[in-house]
């Protein structure tokens, strides 16, 4: 009762009486991530300031200019305030510039940077206040989608700077006095963008300049236009102590007229008022999740994971002066109607990061679909790895199943037929420069059922093992539109492709010549080759659409979970020889001390709930609240491998409500160990989803029984169509694994052959 009536004071409440005050953006540490190196990444993440899916992200900025490493927790220094839209640090960024203010006249990056501590920085996901040290000065700033506000609190000077660095690779900027304005443009960027790239932006001052200098490839100048490789500026302000420089800045990828008008997002808000609305944002888009439970830890780390979840694909559509939303085209180079979103790896997040916004966030999806769609229009092709145009990075088709998923998930709105052109025209057709965006080699993969390993396409049997689940994403697809049998038989066909890769002989996935024969020798071990940042014991599951098809090739349920078992049991041996060094995700699978398993990198991470399908679910329960427990923290190393645009943390976010996709398009959700006392979802139709399980501890991480809507269900999943107008889960928990529940054959999952 009492904490009933706490749940209505706050968000997050806790049992036993004791109330943790605050919202849900509370929890959220930004900083989980950020400490990352090339060589092991605990997240290889920023911390983002930023609205949920907002067109530009802000980060304090610890590395050199180009540095995927933009801010590595374990720097002493700060070199600036970037604007940037980069997805990971391999993918790296475009459209980035920086501002920093300066007790000192100078420009460059290293002479400018600022000793700074964690103690004395405030790092949230709608605002960022750090003191810099060497220039006494403390900076903050806080974002809209498009738009950002800056303070600058300066020390008493006969002049204080502001550094406005526009970036290398061809920049331009200009200060005008009379306005108390700078502007510029940043071509800078690493590809999937047209030649006329640009991104505009636009500073404004409440504190007129009482120093100006133009920098022209980091050299000062009087001049105060400059176009030059590399350009920048150099404002000073003469400042009382403490002092405080308001400073507007918005920015637009279509014109300097654009990012002027980006400038409305702010109007007249003071700093405060702009901050709290940001604090509102992230609260309503967090607080659609409401945890009661006891254990702080893990209410900050399911937080810092759902804000990580609602950052990714970005909206990069604009408002004109019409009214109308417009957006830059990254592949034509103009401007086109409409929504486009970028920015995220789909080998990544179809897996569940697109699943949880059809499920939570349905209306954001609606956007990011008729976004696709202009991805198609506009390019002929839907993006695989898109940022903000196609990339060439990783393997499948998978934006199949985020169309599929989406619309099968009921979302509507959008254009589904030209989606329905567009997953076709993928499935059969390779894009003419991006080898990732389309099908490579899905001639010989329609024709002979799989791509085989020696006609010079690498990583040829994750790509025909992902092939073949989008093959049966478009089946369903196909059959929810109502297209004809005849139309629909080659996806049918092909999604029993899988089936021609496994090597009975060692009972695994193997790489499979043109004349038939696997490839020889085989080793599991072996990374990448014919797989893609995993080894055959990683990617032999990639079954998601057709585990009982997958069983049966390996010999039944017990040899199936006695090979589940073995990828954790065995020691975490390896062969890098394909890479020729050992790449991080081998080295996050090796200090893990869970074996073979893998949860740093995707391809196995709906792995662990297989045992759903194998009438063994306690065991996929305790690995699951394993990996919970131990892979995942609050703290800045708090992921196990590059956290990847959402979705390691939607694995968290789903695998905590007790249930997650692995097969997205199916309608389900395998069942695995609820880790609160209560969540509860409120869907945006206003209905909620109550999920209990009051015997729920670290130690009680089995089920027993789960009751859907009062009903006692034996079933190891639940459904979208169960949840989509509230409902009522109650787990209840033990110490012991239950050996009954859950292992009849009706209890599991879709299979696509049963
Ligand atoms: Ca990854």
């Amino acid at each position: 009762m009492i904490s009933a009536v706490l749940s209505m004071l706050s968000c997050v409440t806790a049992k036993r009486g004791e109330a943790l005050s605050g919202d849900p953006v509370d929890y959220v540490s930004t900083l989980v991530g950020t400490l990352s190196k090339h060589s092991l990444s605990t997240g290889n993440t920023y911390p983002a300031v930023a609205m949920p899916w907002g067109m530009n992200f802000w980060t304090p900025q610890t590395g050199p200019m180009g540095d995927g490493w933009a801010y590595v927790y374990t720097e002493d220094k700060i070199r600036g305030f970037k604007q940037t839209h980069q997805p990971s640090p391999w993918i790296n960024d475009y459209g980035q510039f920086s501002l920093m203010p300066s007790s000192k006249p100078v420009f460059d990056q290293d002479e400018r940077a600022s000793w700074f501590s964690h103690k004395a920085e405030t790092a949230t996901p709608y605002y960022y206040g750090v003191y810099l040290a060497d220039h006494d000065t403390y900076a903050e700033f806080t974002p809209t989608e498009r738009a950002a506000m800056f303070r600058m609190t300066y020390p008493e000077s006969e002049m204080s700077y502001l550094v406005v660095d526009a970036f290398d690779q061809g920049s331009y900027v200009k200060v005008m006095p009379e306005e108390n304005m700078v502007v510029g443009y940043t071509t800078r960027n690493s590809g999937g963008v047209s030649d006329n790239f640009r991104n505009w932006f636009v500073i404004v001052s409440d504190t007129p300049f009482d120093y100006v200098k133009g920098v022209e490839n980091r050299n000062l100048t009087d001049r105060t236009e400059i176009e030059a490789a590399h350009a920048g500026a150099l404002v000073g302000f003469r400042t009382g102590w403490g002092q405080k420089v308001n400073l507007k800045v918005a920015s637009s990828f279509i014109s300097l007229d654009q990012a002027k008008l980006n400038l409305r997002e702010l109007g007249d808000r003071s700093f405060e008022e702009v901050k709290q609305a940001g604090r509102d944002r992230w609260n309503e888009v967090l607080g659609r999740f409401e945890v009661e439970d006891y254990n702080i830890d893990n209410i900050r780390t399911f937080y810092s994971c759902l804000y990580r979840s609602v950052l990714f694909p970005r909206d990069l559509s604009e408002i004109d002066a019409a009214g109308k939303r417009v957006h830059y085209s990254p592949h034509t180079g103009e401007v086109c109607p409409g929504y486009l979103y970028a920015d995220t790896g789909v080998w990544d997040t179809f897996r569940c990061l697109f699943p949880l916004l059809n499920l939570a966030y349905p209306e954001e999806n609606v956007k990011m679909q008729e976004g696709y769609v202009n991805h198609f229009l506009e390019s002929g092709f839907l993006p695989e790895w898109s940022s903000p145009g196609h990339r060439g990075c990783m393997v499948g088709n998978n934006t199949a199943s985020v169309v599929a998923d989406a619309y099968l998930s009921g979302l509507r709105g959008y254009d589904i037929e030209t989606l329905w052109e567009a997953v076709k025209t993928g499935a059969n057709s390779e894009h003419p420069t991006v080898k990732s965006s389309g099908r490579w080699g899905y001639d010989r993969y329609n024709e002979l059922g799989y791509v085989p390993c020696d006609i010079g396409i690498n990583e040829s049997a994750a790509r025909t093992l992902e092939y073949a689940y989008d093959d049966w994403c478009i089946w369903q697809l196909g059959l929810v539109l109502g297209k004809s049998e005849e139309e629909l038989a080659q996806y049918k066909k092909n999604a029993l492709n899988y089936k021609n890769l496994y090597d009975a002989e060692n009972g695994l996935m193997n790489g499979r010549k043109e004349n038939g024969e696997f490839r020889r020798p085989f080793s599991p071990l072996k990374w990448g080759g014919d797989f893609t940042e995993g080894n055959s014991l990683h990617y032999t599951w990639s079954v998601f659409h057709d585990v009982d098809g997958l069983i049966d090739l390996m010999g039944g349920e017990e040899k199936f979970a006695a090979a589940l078992d073995n990828v954790f049991e065995m020691p975490p041996h390896f062969d890098e020889s394909y890479y020729g060094f050992v790449i991080h995700e081998i080295r996050e699978m090796q200090i893990m001390n869970m074996g073979n398993y893998a949860h740093g990198n995707q391809p196995i991470q709906h792995m662990l709930y297989l045992y759903d399908w194998c009438g063994q679910p306690w065991k996929a329960q305790a690995r699951i609240r394993e990996v919970m427990d131990k892979f995942y923290t609050s703290a800045p190393d708090g992921y196990c491998g590059d956290e990847d645009n959402g979705q390691t943390s939607a694995w968290y976010v789903f695998s905590a409500m007790g249930f997650y996709p692995v097969c997205p398009g199916s309608g389900q959700y395998a069942v695995g160990t609820p880790l609160f006392r209560k969540v509860t979802l409120h869907l945006s139709n206003g209905k909620d989803v109550v999920i209990s399980a009051p015997e729920n501890s670290k130690e009680n991480c089995y089920v027993t029984s789960l009751k859907v809507d009062g009903r006692r269900t034996d079933a190891n999943y639940v459904t979208f169509d169960q949840l989509k107008d509230g409902a009522d889960l109650v787990f209840s928990m033990s110490g012991t694994p239950d050996m009954k529940r859950g292992t009849s054959p009706e209890s599991k999952p879709y299979s696509f052959s049963r």
